[in-house]
């Protein structure tokens, strides 16, 4: 029996993505053997998260590098860095930012929830938000005209959950950033170019370790050498609680140093187009193969699901599969307009086999 199955559970198929709340990502066997090395030996933890910049400076192409227990933190560390540099005093004193700057300029489609708020987390660094433009209209002026002595950082968040139409660009933002001498944040979260978003000219990015990096729960900060070093000072205040292990740092130094060895090289075109033709067949259902909306090189099969034919709708599908046993979990954004898809990135072949007799199953074909 499984450690999940002991406690009752069912490991689930998960065709959604990685989703946070299915614990992110199945980690490689050469990932979890560094986990448990790790686990069985003493480090000095300095020396490690010193060693692991360098590792993250390779992987990005930045300066140097910060692990954390994930994007969230990465975020929230970030803005206490730029508050309190590597001041004792300053860092002990957070989330009180005292006399410094710590206003943290964000564009208000850029005010999102990905599972908890931005914005609490710019306050847990000392960062107070202050939102600029309006949620679908924003422009660089409005940007420009919110900079003060009070500004501490201009955070630009890199996601799908953010409003893209009528907003400011990266390339602009850090053009402000520029001309006033404030650092620019960028939270790329669960972006899969590792080099592109530092060499944006971006101060320090935020990456999650368990998304698209497919490392343990974890997350790393990475930019210029003086403000990574003032990320890691924050591990004595406000990052405590925060605090990064051995097994989870060596686990993320060994998924980025894998990072793209494994890839198939097609975003999972080819096993999603057999799926899709497949499941196209059933009733109701007509199945494509869609690039990511973001623009990552990941394929997914959309399945479009007429509720009159299928005998029931996306949303009812979706919900079905999930209190099933496995559960599996499809990605459902946008199942509320009929469409459901299937992620290649998290599934093995046993589970797109068994996904695809479950929907068969379902929709009776
Ligand atoms: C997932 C996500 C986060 C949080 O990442 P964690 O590694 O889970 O802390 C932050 N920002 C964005 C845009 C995300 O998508």
């Amino acid at each position: 029996m499984g450690v999940y199955e002991e406690l009752g559970l069912s490991p689930a198929i998960n065709a959604s993505g990685k989703m946070t709340a299915l614990g992110g990502s199945v980690l490689d066997d050469t990932v979890v053997a560094a986990m448990a090395e790790a686990a069985r030996n003493h480090v000095v933890m300095d020396d490690l998260m010193k060693v692991a910049g360098d590792v993250i400076a390779k992987a990005t192409g930045a300066e140097d590098g910060c692990p954390t227990t994930g994007a969230a933190s990465g975020i929230a560390i970030a803005v206490a860095a730029l508050i309190a540099g590597t001041d004792p005093d300053r860092i002990e004193r957070l989330p009180d930012p005292g006399d410094r700057p710590s206003e943290v300029l964000l564009l208000k489609g850029h005010s999102v929830n990905f599972g908890a708020p931005v914005r609490q987390m710019v306050a847990l660094g000392g960062g107070r938000v202050v939102e600029i433009g309006s949620v679908n209209k924003v422009s660089v002026a409005h940007l420009e005209g919110a900079v003060t002595e009070r500004t501490a950082a201009l955070l630009y968040i890199q996601s799908h959950h953010t409003v893209h139409k009528g907003s400011v660009s990266l390339a602009d933002m850090i053009a402000v950033g520029r001309r006033h001498d404030i650092p620019v944040i960028v939270d790329a979260a669960a972006e899969d170019d590792l080099r592109h978003w530092p060499a944006t000219g971006a101060d320090l990015v935020v990456y999650s370790g368990g998304k698209a990096i497919g490392g343990p729960t974890s997350g790393l900060v990475c930019g210029r050498r003086a403000l990574i070093e003032a990320c890691r000072a924050q591990y004595t205040g406000i990052a405590r609680p925060m605090k990064v292990g051995k097994e989870t740092v060596l686990g993320l130094l060994q998924a980025l140093r894998g990072y793209g060895d494994d890839e198939t090289g097609d975003g999972g075109r080819e096993r999603m187009t057999a799926l899709a033709a497949r499941l196209g067949q059933l009733p109701g259902v007509t199945a494509t193969v869609e690039r990511d909306e973001a623009g990552r090189s990941i394929y997914r099969a959309v399945l479009t699901v007429d509720p009159a034919a299928a005998g029931r709708d996306a949303q009812e599908i979706a919900r079905e599969l999930a209190a099933g046993s496995p559960p599996v979990f499809l990605r459902d954004h946008q199942a509320n307009i009929g469409r459901l898809s299937i992620d290649p990135r998290p599934i093995t072949a046993d589970d797109e086999a068994e996904l695809a007799r479950r929907i068969t199953a379902l929709l009776g074909g």
